[in-house]
């Protein structure tokens, strides 16, 4: 059955935009790619398959933007790089630091689209929030990056390009395997990761290629909404850590929060979660709640939710996220205490219940907060805005 374009989103496709002075970006092209667009410029098979391997570790493990800094390429060599090819970087708007220590950039797309990244310091880890759309077509109520109007999906050298910008501004170049800052990425930002699936996957496995960025599958995290088609390719062709945003344990208020529930129900995302490939306790599954009042807290709810876990046999850490209100959102964060009880319901049960701490609260760079602060509100959120009014006054 079809369903309404909300819930079934064809997230927009991007036709690439070729730079005005005609060069071909490298940033974001695997190995082979890169050795193909060194042949279609006309350098014979072996001397492209040479170049593709030294630019390559210039890219990802050192860092570089310039070919002018590559000692191994000739001279003579760079003058011809230099006219056919660029290595990128994505355009920065604004950079944010907040108190905590949590930064937040405003990136901006050649077709002049606004994403954010952040980045959260920890005494033991530091991670890169990154974005996979610009906005999200999945309309979740309580979600800030949802009433983005206008969505498409960010390409390879877009997401790579996040981590890139973020080693640059952290000085971590060339790539070392200990004592790094940036030490963890989860696929967090805006956007479901699960919708823009390949170029979510050609961005990690550049990101996890041990001869350049280096980043352990382990240290990678993909966060969806429950797209239960995409989960098992995500485990088999990724291989990262999954966390899933149930955020509610009956039909009924899970449809009204997390739309795309009307189409993959509680109970299918649970079993596609029980098949990931890869979940055992050692590399558990994290379900995010998002801790909404008198909507989604009660201790019924949270017995609910263990009973779930426990039907599918799921290796699982519960994440409590306090919501992050937004002007003309149509929920409240629940209280300190009732978000406590319901912690202790689960871990007394077994199962791991942490109150995640709000970050770069504010610079708005909190989980769900990312929306550019230069969108002026959208029509989705004005529908929305409408929609609650008048259920108000019914
Ligand atoms: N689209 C993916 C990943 C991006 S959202 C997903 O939904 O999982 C990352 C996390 O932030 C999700 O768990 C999301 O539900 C949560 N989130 C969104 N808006 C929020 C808000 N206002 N307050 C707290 N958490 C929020
Ligand atoms: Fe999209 Fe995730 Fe926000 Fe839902 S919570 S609207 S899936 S970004």
């Amino acid at each position: 059955m079809a369903m309404p374009g909300h819930i079934d989103p064809v997230p927009v496709p991007r036709t690439p935009v070729p730079r005005p002075d005609g060069r071909i970006d490298l940033l974001g092209l695997s190995k082979d790619d890169l050795r193909m667009a060194l042949e279609t410029s006309q350098l014979e098979p072996k001397q492209a398959k040479l170049r593709a391997k030294q630019l390559w570790h210039w890219i990802y493990n050192r860092g570089a933007t310039d070919f002018s800094v590559m000692t191994d390429i000739s001279k003579a060599m760079k003058p011809w790089l230099e006219a056919r090819f660029v290595i990128s970087r994505p355009e920065v708007v604004e950079a944010q630091v907040s108190t905590d220590g949590t930064r937040k950039w405003l990136l901006r797309s050649p077709d002049a689209q606004d994403y954010e990244m952040v980045f959260i310091p920890d005494a033991d880890r530091g991670t890169l929030c990154v974005s996979s759309q610009v906005g999200c077509t999945l309309n979740c109520r309580f979600c800030h990056t949802g009433t983005m109007r206008l969505v498409r999906n960010l390409t390879v050298g877009e997401i790579v390009g996040q981590v890139m910008l973020a080693r640059d501004s952290l000085g971590e170049w060339p790539s070392q395997p200990e004592g790094r800052m940036l030490t963890n990425i989860v696929m967090m930002g805006m956007g479901e990761p699960l919708y823009n699936f390949d170029n979510v996957r050609d961005a990690l496995k550049l990101v996890m290629d041990g001869d350049g960025l280096a980043l352990s599958k382990r240290r990678i995290t993909l966060s969806t909404s429950g797209v239960v088609p995409q989960m098992e390719r995500c485990g088999q062709e990724i291989g990262v850590n999954l966390a899933v945003s149930l955020h509610a344990v009956t039909k009924e208020v899970r449809d009204e929060i997390v739309p795309i529930n009307r189409k993959y129900g509680i109970e299918q995302v649970l079993q596609a979660c029980a098949d990931y490939p890869g979940a055992n306790n050692a590399r558990r599954i994290t379900f995010e709640y998002v801790m909404l009042k008198d909507k989604n807290d009660s201790d019924d709810d949270a017995r609910e939710l263990v009973r779930l876990l426990r039907k599918y046999k799921l290796p699982a850490k519960v994440n409590l996220i306090p919501f992050n209100p937004w002007p003309g959102a149509p929920y409240e964060c629940s209280d300190p205490d009732r978000i406590k009880a319901f912690s202790n319901i689960v871990f007394e049960a077994g199962i791991s219940a942490p109150v995640r701490t709000p970050r770069g609260r504010d610079i708005d760079a909190a989980c769900g907060q990312l929306k550019t602060a230069s969108e002026k509100k959208s029509r989705a959120e004005l529908d929305r805005l409408a929609e609650e009014a008048e259920r108000q006054e019914a």
